[in-house]
């Protein structure tokens, strides 16, 4: 089956990478972006010892957890998260990359059930400065970092990205480099912050070049998706 085939083929792709930029073997965690894809793709996977899954809308996502019903998935949200869906997102998922609002991490905060371990939260730093582009700026960052902390049911654990799209590898990388010095200066007095959440199908290798500890990959492992428009 081609999911099979496609996840044996990251796996490579992934290793062959470390390897070549000298990077600790098995320290890139693959995290297959399952947003449209059905329970019997996501269970394809899962059959094949997947356990990591990023889903971008809530409602669809939510169904999808509870119908799986797996204890031992971890599950990401990686998409923009409106108000009205934190608690759902916080009583489902495992880690959320998208914060970059205040508000919204208040919420998380104060909606994350007590019976779970805090719910582990990426700061999205919108790297390329484009205005549709969630996210917040680079500059902003220590002053938003810093307000996180107030935030107990929260574990803040790095920096999440998704740069423009870039012609060639070299290209692919400069984004995803300035992320990694920002994490590694941030990490100085927060030694805690050890996730660098980049890297989708078109840009895996530039950003395990660069320190890359959270690849979402969705196209080349479920292949391409269809053009539904879904917005919860
Ligand atoms: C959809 C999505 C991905 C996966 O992208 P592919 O190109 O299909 O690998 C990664 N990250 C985010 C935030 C996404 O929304």
């Amino acid at each position: 089956m081609k999911i099979i085939d496609n996840l044996a083929h990251i796996h490579n792709e992934i290793s062959v990478a470390e390897k070549r930029f000298n990077r600790t073997g098995a320290s890139v965690c693959l995290l297959a972006v399952s947003k449209t894809r059905s329970v019997d793709e996501i269970m394809t996977a899962v059959n094949e010892g997947q356990r990591h899954f990023g889903e971008n809308y809530c409602q669809e996502a939510v169904e999808k957890i509870d119908v799986i019903g797996r204890p031992d998935l971890i599950w990401h949200f990686i998409g923009p998260i409106q108000s009205n869906k934190a608690k759902q997102i916080a009583s489902h998922f495992d880690w959320v990359h998208t914060v970059d609002r205040i508000k919204i991490a208040r919420r998380l905060d104060e909606l994350r059930p007590e019976n779970l371990a805090p719910l582990n939260v990426c700061v999205q730093i919108n790297i390329s400065g484009e205005d549709s582009k969630a996210g917040i700026t680079l500059d902003d960052a220590d002053n938003f970092i810093a307000e996180l902390e107030q935030f107990k049911r929260l574990k803040l654990r790095g920096l999440m990205s998704l740069p423009a799209p870039a012609s060639d590898f070299d290209a692919q990388r400069i984004p995803f480099s300035i992320l990694k010095q920002k994490l590694l200066e941030l990490s100085i007095s927060r030694p805690e912050l050890d996730t660098l959440s980049i890297g989708t199908t078109q840009d895996m290798t530039a950003a395990i070049a660069e320190g890359a500890t959270i690849v979402r990959i969705g196209t080349a492992l479920f292949g391409p998706r269809n053009a539904t428009k879904q917005t919860t």
